[in-house]
């Protein structure tokens, strides 16, 4: 153990200066010097180094894993290549190639996703819009008490050669094994790997956000684009929340997974102040982070926001002394009815994540190759061997075996109410595409 810390701070300190530079700015040095802290106090520092070894070991990278939970707030775990590439930084530009930074960017804007395309000033390479700007609390809590989770959304060939990582997890920590509620996440997962290996594009390597390469996909989400295909977006719920909730950019489509996973954060809430001219989409709380901002807005500090939203969370609803103090502070009445309303709030990182894998999907989807997107969709939804004699026998029925292949792999998944209607709904989109054919060909190999 004595070894650790060297190692642990040399590995993090060696990757921010090849990200940010030999001399980093105070924003990045002060941030990582705050995690040693909570790292150290937690044993985080012990378990980020084991998840780190144990990925290169097996493969696993940003491009390949996604998260469950918070680890998207800890900059340790980005710096570390463990967290699926979500950098909790406040919103900047970085340079690939010259390492020029720009912290210094336009305040209405609230990630570096969103930040506007423009050219290094040293270079004239195009710069990155990095940083979700999420407080390191939310990974490693603020009491000490709190044991941070590590939980992973791995491609299932990568599972045997972590067997010993899950190991470790369950004796440490007592974390939960995969389960069927992650299994849409971990289909995604399956799926972009799938798709790396059909196309020779690695994920890592699709930009998140509004470049001129996945242009396709900004301009697919905001024409309302289909999202079949993508397991984390097709269900009945997103595409009734499309009516009103508009997808402009990637951070919209991380609050929407985020408002799609927790009950009650839209439906009879949000989607109400939004629908009555109380709020803009901007507005909305669709996550934990957005109720601890809000509330640093109203002049609660840094500690008070925190343990607030933790308190929400725990307890459900507000109590009668949450909701005095909160009026006391000059608190919105669409906040306290928004806290009121719903049982909980998502966490962005997680969201974040699932975005990210459902934006590479898409881009695979609309930018890269079609045939290999409904082809890797079909593959990882673990078509049955009847299904397959199914697919491999009819010829005047290939409507009827892609119905029945749908209803098998998303049955109750999708929350559509006629799971026939979804399947040609998807039979149709794929004859529309012009895919239909050659996916049916290929099934008959
Ligand atoms: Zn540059």
């Amino acid at each position: 153990m004595d070894e650790l810390v060297p190692t642990f701070e040399a590995k993090v300190y060696a990757r921010a200066a090849r990200l940010y530079g030999d001399k980093l700015p105070e924003v990045v040095n002060n941030r990582i010097r705050e995690e040693f802290g909570y790292a150290a106090a937690s044993d985080a520092d012990a378990l980020m180094l084991f998840v780190r070894d144990t990925f290169q070991e097996a493969g696993l990278g940003t491009g390949n894993v996604s998260i469950r939970d918070n680890l998207g707030a800890s900059f340790l775990a980005y710096l570390l290549e463990i967290n699926g590439g979500i950098n909790p930084l406040p919103p900047h530009y970085r340079c690939m190639r010259c390492r020029h930074l720009e912290f210094d960017v336009p305040g209405n804007i609230r990630v570096g996703t969103d930040l506007p395309l423009k050219n290094c000033p040293v270079c004239g390479k195009l710069l990155l819009g990095e940083g979700f700007d999420i407080d390191p609390w939310f990974f490693y809590g603020i009491c000490r008490n709190k044991s941070p989770k590590f939980d992973f959304n791995v491609p299932s060939e990568k599972i045997d050669a972590l067997r010993e990582l899950r190991e470790f997890k369950i004796t440490r920590t007592g974390l939960t094994d995969y389960d069927d509620f992650h299994r849409p996440a971990m289909q995604m997962t399956d799926q972009l790997s799938r798709l790396a290996d059909m196309t020779g594009i690695r994920p890592e390597t699709i930009p998140v956000g509004n470049y001129p390469q996945t242009a396709a996909v900004i301009d697919a989400l905001e024409k309302g684009g289909s999202f079949v295909g993508v397991y984390a977006l097709m269900g009945n719920f997103v595409r009734m929340m499309l009516g009103r909730f508009k997808l402009r950019s990637f951070y919209d489509l991380a609050r929407l997974i985020a408002l799609n996973r927790i009950p009650r954060t839209w439906l009879g809430n949000g989607e109400n102040l939004m629908k009555n001219g109380t709020l803009e989409q901007d507005e909305l709380l669709a996550c934990q982070e957005d109720a601890f901002e809000y509330l640093k807005t109203i002049g609660f500090d840094r500690r008070k926001a925190f343990r607030y939203v933790m308190k929400i969370i725990s307890e459900r609803k507000l109590s009668a002394g949450q909701r005095r103090e909160l009026r006391l502070h000059g608190a919105s009445e669409w906040f306290i009815y928004s806290c009121d309303r719903t049982p909980g709030f998502a966490s962005i990182s997680q969201s974040i994540s699932t975005a990210i894998v459902a934006w590479r999907l898409l881009y695979y989807k609309y930018c890269v190759d079609k045939h290999a997107f409904y082809l890797s969709f079909l593959e990882t939804a673990n078509i049955a061997g009847d299904t397959r004699e199914i697919l491999e026998e009819g010829e005047n029925s290939i409507l009827d075996a892609l119905g029945i292949v749908m209803k098998i792999d998303l049955g109750g998944y999708c929350g559509w109410d006629d799971e026939d209607k979804f399947a040609l709904m998807v039979a149709k989109e794929m004859i529309e595409e012009g895919v239909m054919i050659p996916i049916y060909a290929v099934g008959r190999l």
